[in-house]
């Protein structure tokens, strides 16, 4: 998911919009925007299923008046992806109304749940985002911003928060700092949103991001905190936002995405490079890799695969048919740079080794004569529970497939991914104490936040 806020400026939902705009790649199922007026205790909100061009119409827009707002697009991983499951969440407490835009995965969010439902309390949607609305409703602090520091005590897992009231917003971090967010200026106004993309976008200048468990304050009077409310971890940043999730124009975790993603296909080409006539990316996902790839191996870059920008990222389509489909809605072969070639195939990762299997099928009808996949991740071996879409662990075909297996699988000639040592090194992360600094844990199973019970069986499963 992504989340965006605005505090301090006439048109918040129109640049909110536009923050949302610049996060699409983060999430297509649903989008929503909550905003309040100074002097006003309502909350407006407008939650839509689809992209946000296309919901967000200027009607819809009108709708949300007032210079303080927030915004999240969502894609589902946790709760189905159902309108109901939209954020923000608003809800009214005793303090007040307050709205709720989350990006990542809470892990007691079940606990606590159960818990408060069997002391009444009714929940409205299927998210573990509505735990932290009942957590910070039915707090004992006498404030809202205590409420909240109170409720997020409580909870566990990865959480980039951004939150609304009549008063002031909030962007957080949890003390792992999983997901990404940072902080900006746009004239006098406050922005903070999950990757700087938004404000690019909409020309509000970064100031840095949020520091893991910092707590960012704006209030309508124009004072600020930056607090740090929550126990200290050491942090492990998602180290799969580097590798895929993020847009490459964005800086993350301090660092710039498309130089880390380029040094991946340089590190790969060193570690597996092969005799070959052309590399060729699998847009767009495996651009900067390949390029990478192509630089260090003296083999010539060729775009020998067309995508079409009328379909979305084919894995966040829920159901598996549509996605079966959607290779060749999104990808096409070009015949001349592949015909007669030996082809190096260049993706950032293999998921359940589907898409990879049709695009080797396609780029050989092409005519190639010789096809070697390269992987600029690791074996995804594991799932996510912080945050990311990825299938249980059954259907991920490196959680139970050899390399040459899953070589046949995908009807590769030859079949390399990049070591986990080779991914730590495109980071730069000091790898020499066994501890990257990031979680790794869909590459190695070793998870640094506790799972619940029931997901700690999925991932042994
Ligand atoms: P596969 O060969 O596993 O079917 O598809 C691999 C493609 O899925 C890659 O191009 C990669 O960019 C994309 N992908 C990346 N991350 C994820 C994820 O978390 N889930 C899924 N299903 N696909 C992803
Ligand atoms: Fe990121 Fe993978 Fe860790 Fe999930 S398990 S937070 S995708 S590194
Ligand atoms: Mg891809």
């Amino acid at each position: 998911c992504g989340v965006f806020g605005i505090l301090g400026n006439e048109e918040a939902a129109n640049h909110t919009y536009l923050g949302l705009h610049a996060l699409q790649h983060r999430g297509q199922e649903s989008a929503g925007i909550a905003t309040t007026i100074a002097g006003d205790h309502n909350m407006y909100v407008q939650r839509r299923q689809g992209l946000v061009s296309e919901q967000f119409t200027e009607d819809v827009l009108s709708r949300l008046p007032g210079d303080a707002a927030i915004g999240h697009v969502r894609y589902s991983t946790s709760g189905e992806s159902a309108i109901r499951n939209a954020q923000p969440i608003s809800v009214s407490t005793k303090y007040g109304p307050i709205a709720l835009a989350h990006n990542g995965n809470l892990t007691n969010a079940g606990a606590l749940r159960a818990k408060l439902e069997s002391q009444g309390s009714i929940f409205g949607t299927t998210t573990d985002t509505e735990v932290i609305a009942h957590l910070i409703a039915k707090s004992l602090a006498d404030n809202m911003l205590d409420a909240i520091i109170d409720a997020l005590n409580q909870v566990q897992g990865a959480f980039s928060l951004v939150c609304l009231t009549p008063e002031f917003m909030i962007g957080l971090r949890d003390p792992n700092g999983v997901r990404p967010l940072c902080v900006g200026h746009l004239d006098g106004a406050r922005v903070v949103s999950s990757e700087p993309t938004s404000f690019t976008l909409m020309g509000a200048s970064f100031e840095r991001e949020l520091e893991p468990g910092e707590m960012f304050v704006t209030y309508r009077d124009g004072t600020e905190k930056w607090m740090e409310p929550f126990r200290k971890q050491t942090p492990t940043p998602c180290i799969f936002e580097l590798v895929y999730f993020s847009r490459p124009d964005s800086t993350v975790f301090g660092r710039d995405v498309y130089g880390v993603r380029k040094r991946m296909g340089n590190i790969l080409a060193r570690e597996s490079g092969v005799e070959a006539d052309v590399v060729v990316p699998v847009p767009d996902s495996g651009v900067p890799a390949a390029l990478g790839f192509a630089q260090e191996s003296g083999v010539p870059y060729e775009v020998g695969l067309v995508r079409s920008h009328y379909v979305g990222r084919t894995f966040i389509e829920p159901s598996s048919q549509i996605r079966h489909f959607g290779v060749k809605l999104k990808l096409s072969p070009v015949q001349s740079v592949l015909e007669g070639k030996r082809v190096v195939v260049v993706d950032d990762s293999i998921v359940r080794g589907t898409t990879s299997r049709k695009i080797i099928k396609m780029v050989r009808e092409a005519g190639a004569k010789e096809v070697h996949f390269r992987v600029a991740s690791p074996q995804t071996t594991h799932p996510c529970f912080y945050g990311i879409d990825t299938p249980e662990r059954s259907q991920l075909i490196a959680a139970s497939h050899s390399l040459e297996e899953i070589r046949k699988y995908i009807t590769a000639d030859t079949l390399a991914y990049l070591s986990i040592k080779g991914l730590r090194e495109a980071v730069s992360t000091n790898t020499e104490d066994g501890q990257s600094g990031f979680c790794e844990a869909c590459f190695t199973g070793d998870y640094p936040i506790p799972l619940a019970s029931n997901d700690r069986k999925k991932a042994a499963e």
